[in-house]
C-alpha cells in the first residue's frame, strides 16, 4: 500500500474476502503501461510475511452502462458445489460479469448471493436456463434486478392457509365435522387452480352446515405457524415493513394471527353463524383472488406505498393475481400449477428463507432473534 501511495496511483477497486480463516485482499490501481516492474518488490514480501502475492496487468474493460445489474440468490439444503458450478457456467455462457459472491447463510439453510452485470438481451434466456439448473439440483434460484427498487420494499402481504400456517383451515373444520377427506380433495384441486374458487368454496362450506361454534375453538388449537413465521415477522418489523395477511379462510382465525403476531392488516371471509352453529355460508363476499389483489392495492394506497415496493407471498392459485401486482411475488411451497406461473419460487421449509431474497443474512436474522429472546 505504501508503494501505491508513493507513486500517487488511483485505487479503482478494493476487495477483502475472508473464507475459513484465509484472507484474500485485492487491490486494482490505474497505472501507466508497464509499471509492473516498480511493484516487483511486492512479490518478494510473500515468503517473508507468509503471504502469496500475485501481480497482474489487465487492460481496463469499461463497464457497459446499458448492462443490467442482477442479483442471483441460490437457496438450498445445502447448495451443492455442482449447482454452484452450473450457475457460474450459465452466467458465463451469457457473458455475465460476476462482480460479487457472498454467503448469506450456511447453517440451517445454505444461501449464496451473486451480483452480476449482463446485457439486457440475455436476461430472459438466462432466467430460463437458471430455472432448469434449479430443478436439476433441487435449489431455489431467484434472479432480481439490483437497484433501489430491490432495497426499498415496504409492505409484505401474505396468504394464510399453507403459507403463514401449515394447514388449510377449511380442511381442519371439515375434519372436525367428519367430512375431512371430501373437503380436502376439493381444497387441493381449488388451490391448484383446477376448480372455480367460488363454486368450490360454496360446496365445501355447505358440508360444514350445522357445525357448532365450539368447533372453531377446537380447530384453532390445531393450527400451527409455518416454521420461521415469527422470525420473518420480527425481522420485517425491525426493517420497518408494514405486514398484511389476506386469506380466503375466515376472520375468526385470521384476526387472532394478526393480534398475536402484531401485524398491521388482516382480511378474510366471515363465517355466518346462527344460533351457535355455522350456516354453511359466509357473510358478504368471500375473499377470492381478485379481492386479494384489490386489497393489496387498497393497503398500498393507504400507506402511500408503490406496488413495486410490495412483496406478496402465497401458495395457491388465488394468490396469483396479487403476486402479479407486486414488485416481488413469491410462491412459497406452492401447488405445481402455481409454481409454473409465479414470478419467484421458494421451496424451503422455513418462511424466514424469504428474507434471503432481500439480502438479509443469517447473522442479521439471529441478531434480531437474540433481541427478542426466543426463536420460534
Ligand atoms: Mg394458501
Amino acid at each position: 500500500m505504501d508503494r501505491v501511495v508513493e507513486l500517487d496511483l488511483v485505487v479503482t477497486e478494493l476487495e477483502h474476502v475472508s473464507v475459513g480463516g484465509r484472507v484474500n485482499f485485492e487491490l486494482a490501481v490505474d497505472a501507466p503501461a508497464h509499471i509492473t516492474e516498480t511493484f516487483t518488490g511486492l512479490t518478494d514480501l510473500g515468503p517473508e510475511l507468509g503471504l502469496t502475492v500475485v501481480l497482474r496487468e489487465e487492460p481496463l474493460s469499461p463497464a457497459n452502462p446499458d448492462d443490467l445489474q442482477l442479483v442471483v440468490t441460490l437457496l438450498g439444503e445445502p447448495v451443492p458445489a455442482r449447482a454452484l458450478a452450473a450457475v457460474g457456467n450459465t452466467l458465463g455462457n451469457h457473458n455475465a460479469n460476476i462482480q460479487r459472491v457472498e454467503t448469506l447463510a450456511r447453517r440451517r439453510l445454505h444461501c449464496i448471493e451473486m451480483q452480476a452485470s449482463i446485457d439486457p438481451a440475455e436476461r430472459e434466456s438466462l432466467a430460463t436456463e437458471l430455472l432448469s439448473v434449479s430443478t436439476r439440483y433441487d435449489v431455489d434460484i431467484a434472479v432480481q434486478e439490483e437497484g433501489l427498487g430491490r432495497r426499498t420494499k415496504r409492505l409484505v402481504v401474505m396468504d394464510v392457509d399453507s403459507t403463514l400456517i401449515q394447514s388449510e383451515v377449511i380442511d381442519e373444520l371439515a375434519d372436525v365435522a367428519g367430512v375431512g377427506e371430501r373437503v380436502a380433495e376439493i381444497t387441493h384441486r381449488a388451490m391448484n387452480g383446477e376448480l372455480d374458487f367460488h363454486a368450490s368454496l360454496r360446496e365445501r362450506l355447505a358440508l360444514l352446515k350445522g357445525l357448532p361454534v365450539s368447533a372453531l375453538d377446537e380447530v384453532e388449537k390445531r393450527l400451527t405457524y409455518t416454521p420461521g413465521t415469527r422470525s420473518l415477522v420480527r425481522v420485517l418489523k425491525e426493517m420497518g415493513y408494514k405486514i398484511a395477511i389476506l386469506s380466503g379462510g375466515f376472520t375468526h382465525f385470521v384476526d387472532r394471527f394478526k393480534e398475536e403476531l402484531g401485524l398491521d392488516y388482516a382480511y378474510a371471509s366471515e363465517l355466518e353463524i346462527k344460533d351457535g352453529h355455522l350456516t354453511g355460508q359466509v357473510v358478504g363476499t368471500p375473499v377470492d383472488g381478485e379481492r386479494k389483489a384489490a386489497l393489496v392495492k387498497e393497503i398500498a394506497e393507504a400507506e402511500s406505498i408503490r406496488l413495486n415496493q410490495v412483496i406478496v407471498i402465497g401458495d395457491g392459485a388465488n394468490d396469483l393475481p396479487m403476486m402479479g401486482l407486486a414488485g416481488l411475488g413469491i410462491a412459497f411451497n406452492a401447488k405445481p400449477r402455481v409454481r409454473e406461473m409465479a414470478p419467484y419460487n421458494i421451496n424451503r421449509k422455513g418462511l424466514d428463507s424469504i428474507l434471503f431474497l432481500l439480502g438479509v443474512s443469517e447473522q442479521e436474522i439471529e441478531q434480531v432473534e437474540a433481541l427478542s429472546g426466543d426463536n420460534q
